[in-house]
């Protein structure tokens, strides 16, 4: 059969790639070392589970309203309102599958062919692709490891045309770790109010935070502010809850209709019973987040020093997320050479920056035990020193 043009000008997602080919090499007996998940390797929290299974015990096993339960929605605004200080109603909110189907259908949505979409690379892999089926141009701005892979006001500014529909900003950012301060979002703030865009705040990894960083939502920084952003979370990564498929939008009511639509003819309601383990999440108390939070911190603290003592490797430190972004360019290896062979030759899996839009770097996941940490960095430090 002859395939739509629409998929013939999309890559596949090399993370879920290069992670399924380390599944594939455990389950045939080898020893693999994985820094490759996007995911938390926590089990999700038991109270959670617990409210998931008392909703599919009390018959939520039908379909539900395609926006997603009311008391869900409800508690998304009571949650935007508490932890990031947004004002939205029920209304305002539609649950997805996942965060990555909450941007996927706000691309469908808002872009039209031609429109463009400003990406700060290294960027998360989704972003380009999504754009591109959407019939989007994606528009990507590189960053520097030296403005600790920031995007400036001047850049924004610069990338800004008639065409420009929305800029996507994801602070903690994967796949470098970086956190926008305060200052720095007021700034881009100002750019973004000299023009008509919108900015999509994807906050995936808000709760994931170091060193006293402290996350402010852009769309916190002023009324004006508020009505030029667009809010994407979900439960994945806060809660440990890759594998249940529930995220968030927030936005207009005129957005939410539209995406709501299009979600009624194409997905209907994300898993109801799901939805009510979601629900105990964001309503019940939040040491889980916590806990999680600092196994987080404890493994970056021996991951990172780690790496920057590998002569010829190089990492920034990270203030948020579970990513170690690493600076391979002395090594002379491209990045997917490199992350093959170390694979095929040590068992260690990362992803290579080229993923992200980066040469001569790759991302490390430590969202994974102590021991595979420490394993797997002495088979890194042995393969970089054979290749200098
Ligand atoms: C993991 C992730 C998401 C969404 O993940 P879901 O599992 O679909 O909720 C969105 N953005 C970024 C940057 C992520 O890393």
């Amino acid at each position: 059969m002859e395939l739509a043009n629409r998929v013939r000008q999309v890559t596949p997602s090399m993370t879920l790639e290069i992670s399924a080919k380390a599944k594939a090499m455990r389950a045939a007996g080898i020893d693999v070392c994985s820094f490759s998940a996007g995911e938390p390797d926590f089990d999700t929290p038991a109270h959670i589970k617990e409210a998931a299974k008392q909703a599919l015990d009390s018959g939520k096993t039908r379909y539900g309203p395609a926006a997603g339960e009311p008391a869900l929605r409800t508690a998304i605004a009571h949650k935007l309102q508490r932890d990031n200080n947004l004002s939205y109603e029920a209304g305002n909110i539609i649950v997805t599958n996942g965060g990555k189907h909450s941007l996927y259908s706000l691309m469908m949505v808002a872009i039209n062919p031609g429109d463009e979409v400003i990406i700060p690379s290294p960027y998360w892999v989704s972003y380009p692709e999504m754009i591109k089926l959407a019939g989007g141009n994606p528009v990507i701005i590189p960053t520097t490891a030296e403005a600790g892979y920031k995007i400036t006001p001047a850049q924004l500014q610069a990338a800004i045309t008639k065409n420009t529909k929305l800029f996507i900003l994801n602070s903690p950012s994967n796949p470098t770790g970086t956190v926008y301060t305060p200052d720095e979002l007021d700034a881009l703030a100002q750019v973004i109010l000299s023009t008509d865009i919108y900015v999509v705040s994807d906050e995936i990894y808000e709760k994931i935070l170091y060193d006293g960083a402290k996350h402010l939502s852009i769309g916190a920084i002023s009324p004006e502010m508020f009505e030029r952003t667009i809010i994407s979370n979900g439960f994945a990564k806060a809660y440990a809850m890759t594998g249940w498929r529930v995220g968030y939008l927030a936005g207009s009511n005129e957005l939410i209709q539209s995406m709501t639509t299009l979600q009624s003819q194409s997905t209907s309601n994300v898993c109801t019973f799901a939805q009510y383990g979601a629900i105990a999440a964001l309503d019940q108390p939040q040491g889980c987040v916590e806990a999680m939070r600092r196994a987080f911190e404890e493994r970056r603290s021996y991951i990172l020093p780690r790496v920057n003592n590998i002569p010829g490797l190089s990492a920034a430190k990270p203030n948020g997320a579970f990513y170690l972004y690493v600076d391979i360019e002395s090594v002379g290896l491209p990045s997917l050479e490199f992350c093959s062979t170390l694979l095929d030759e040590k068992h260690v899996a990362a992803i290579p920056g080229i993923a992200f839009g980066k040469e001569s770097t790759v991302r490390i996941s430590y969202a994974t035990d102590l021991d595979t940490i420490q394993r797997g960095m002495d088979r890194l430090e042995a393969f970089v020193q054979s290749r200098l």
